[in-house]
Formats: C-alpha cells, structure tokens, sequence
C-alpha cells in the first residue's frame, strides 16, 4: 500500500477537502500512474452529494484521468515507463459474461467496478482522480495519441468525450442526418464537436442566452435558446436522433415531439431525481424512441480518443488550481462552465 495526497468528501454536506488515501501494492498487471491532470464531470457532483444514493465515504471523485506511468507489473505489456496514458470511468469488470465479451464492460452483468464509489475487487470502494496517482489494471488503462502540449484538454475526452461518441456512433449519426444535442455543458460540448466531425448536421437546443455564439464555433449549425416549449416548434418532427446531456430533471415531451418518425432521443443526463414520464402518444403516434446509454467500453474509448485525436477534438476547458475545487461545483451546478474544468494535479 502506499499514502497518497488527494482531495475528497467525508459526507454529503462536507466541501472537498484534503485527504490522504492508500493506493494498492503494484499487482502483476498494474499499471501505476501520477495523475497530471482530472477533468471534472458533473456525476462526480452527483456523487459527492449523494444524490444517486449509495455514495460510500470518504469518497474521492474523478474520471477523467490523464497520468504518467511511473511503474509497471511484470505482465505489462502496452504501457512502459513514462508514457503518458487516460484512466476513464471504468478500473475493472467480469470480463467473462455477455457484455464483456463483446466489449461493453460498462453494461457488465456483474457490475463494472467504478473508478470511484466501486466495489473494488481488491477491498474496499476505489477512489477517483483528485489524487497525486492511481493503480489501475492494464487493460483498463487507455492509450494517447494526442499531441502532448495540450493533455489538460485531452482529459475530459474519457467520460465526457466516450458518453457522447458512443450514442452517436450506436444511433447512426452521420451524413444526411439531423441530431439534436441538449444542454451545452462537458458532454453537450463534446457532442455537438463529435457530431459535426462525424457529418451529422447538429442543432444544439441550450437554456443559456450567452452560450449562443460559442454553439455555433464549436461546431452546431444551428442554436435554439429554449425556455418555453414554443422555442422550439420550428423543429417539430425534424430529428433524427435527440443526445439529451440535461442533468437535472425536466419535461421530455418537449423534446419528444422534435423527433421525426422513427426518431430516438437518448438519455446521457442523470439527474438525481427522475423526470416526469413522457406521455406515450409522443411515443406511439410516429414509433419514436426514447433510449438511454452509459459511458462506453474500452475499445470504444480508445477507438473515440483515435477519432478525436484524427480530427483535432479535444475539449474546451478551464484549468483550475485543486483549492477552486468548491467553487468549481458551485459553478457547475449553476451551468457557469466553459465547458469542462480540470484540475491542475501539480497544484495538489
Ligand atoms: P454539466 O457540465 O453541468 O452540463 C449540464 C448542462 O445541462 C448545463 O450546462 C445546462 O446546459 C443544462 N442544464 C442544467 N440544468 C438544467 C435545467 N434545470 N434545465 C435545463 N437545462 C439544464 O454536466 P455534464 O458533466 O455535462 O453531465 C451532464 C449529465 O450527464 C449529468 O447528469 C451527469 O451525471 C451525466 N453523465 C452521464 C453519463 C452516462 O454515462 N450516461 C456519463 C457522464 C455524465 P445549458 O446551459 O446549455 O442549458
Ligand atoms: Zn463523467
């Protein structure tokens, strides 16, 4: 075991703090990192707080990782010392049922292990990113290709990055089709760049008067400031595909109706309390969809961080010192980020 700096939360109330924590003896096919950056998303608050229920504490969030190899076990075979690499949402799963066979270990029928507030296999909860360093198997430890002068921005490809590439990839967007991306917050931002790069013509629907020209420079055709249902009557059975990010709870009918025959709107957004339910003649009268998707495995992801990296996607981030931890969640919660902090892990 070995001590490690990090910052956390001792109770749903309790603000981030310093913490020390204890990472694992080095295992045989480890890979052991020190954390240089963590972008922080939005589950991370969910988390902290509790508001998905079952938060175990003290609790150490992040899942965004970026690190650079500091040693390696002896099965170790991709990674070697001093090579830069990404940990995302997921540090171990069965790797024997269904799901992992086919390369979706997050859907895996025994539970993933989390990189925070999961059951780690080797006792106790995992602790998360806000963390001087980590141990994580190998084949859960992604590649970077990059270039390494902007890495911070990198960071948040690996959760907010993967939880919008792999809808958008399942669902088919693509040339010739229409996509709505709702909320422009870390995924929002992410999907309306990966949208674009894959030919899809984007219309990102956002609360936020002020997010109007970025919507656009990040890669959206078009922007719907909505506020009231009649914002967005123009785009009635227009969509092909919804990637709804909304992280708290609001009315789905609204966006149901923008759906085309055949339409499907996908929920990424996970809002601690549920939505009212959509009204099923939204569903049934044009045979649309309503779907959701939770991150993607670990091929996907590193297929994503090739696509990105091919077409220059990397996030647009705030670089944060560890000590704005709280302020950063204040900011978060009331949508005021642009669009991802990361934390600074020299600053720890
Ligand atoms: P975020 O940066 O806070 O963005 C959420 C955006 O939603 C905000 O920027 C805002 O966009 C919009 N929004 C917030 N409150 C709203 C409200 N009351 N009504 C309407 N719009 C509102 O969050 P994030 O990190 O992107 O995460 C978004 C959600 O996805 C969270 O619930 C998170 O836990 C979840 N998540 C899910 C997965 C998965 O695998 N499914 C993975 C990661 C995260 P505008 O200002 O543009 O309106
Ligand atoms: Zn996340």
């Amino acid at each position: 075991m070995t001590q490690v700096k990090a910052y956390g939360v001792k109770s749903s109330s309790a603000p981030l703090a310093p913490l020390i924590i204890e990472r694992r003896t080095l295992q045989p096919d480890d890979v052991a990192l020190d954390i240089l950056y963590c972008g922080i998303c939005h589950s991370d608050i969910h988390t902290a707080k509790d508001e998905w229920l079952g938060t175990q504490y003290p609790c150490v969030p992040g899942h965004e990782i970026i690190g650079k190899v500091t040693a390696i076990g002896e099965k170790v075979q991709r990674f070697n010392i001093g090579d830069i690499a990404a940990v995302g949402c997921l540090v171990d799963s069965c790797g024997q049922c269904r799901s992992c066979a086919e390369g979706d270990e997050q859907y895996c029928e025994q539970g993933f292990v989390g990189t925070y507030n999961g059951q780690d296999p080797h006792g106790g909860y995992t602790y998360g990113g806000y963390a001087k360093a980590i141990v994580v198997k190998e084949s859960f430890v992604l590649k970077i290709h990059h270039d390494h002068k902007n890495l911070a921005n990198v960071a948040p490809l690996v959760c907010a990055g993967i939880t919008t590439y792999s809808p958008l990839k399942h669902w088919k967007a693509g040339p010739g089709k229409k996509v709505g991306i709702v909320g422009l917050g870390g995924l929002g931002h992410m999907a309306v760049k990966i949208a674009r790069a894959m030919g899809a013509h984007v219309v990102l629907f956002t609360t936020s008067k002020h997010k109007m020209q970025d919507g656009l420079q990040l890669g959206a055709h078009e922007v719907c400031i909505y506020g009231t249902n009649e914002d967005r009557t123009a785009y009635t059975n227009q969509l092909d595909l919804i990637i709804n990010t909304v992280s708290a709870p609001h009315d789905l009918d609204t966006f149901l109706t923008l759906l085309k025959k055949d339409g499907t709107m996908v929920l990424v957004g996970a809002p601690g309390t549920p939505h009212s339910s959509p009204s099923p003649f939204n569903l049934i009268f044009k045979r649309r969809q309503l779907a959701g998707s939770l991150i993607g495995g670990i091929e996907e992801t590193q297929e994503m961080l090739d696509f990105c990296g091919k077409h220059g996607i990397v996030a647009d981030i705030e670089l944060i010192p560890i000590n704005y931890l709280n302020e950063a969640y204040e900011r978060i919660i009331k949508a005021d980020v642009k669009y991802r902090f990361v934390i600074d892990m020299s600053t720890l």
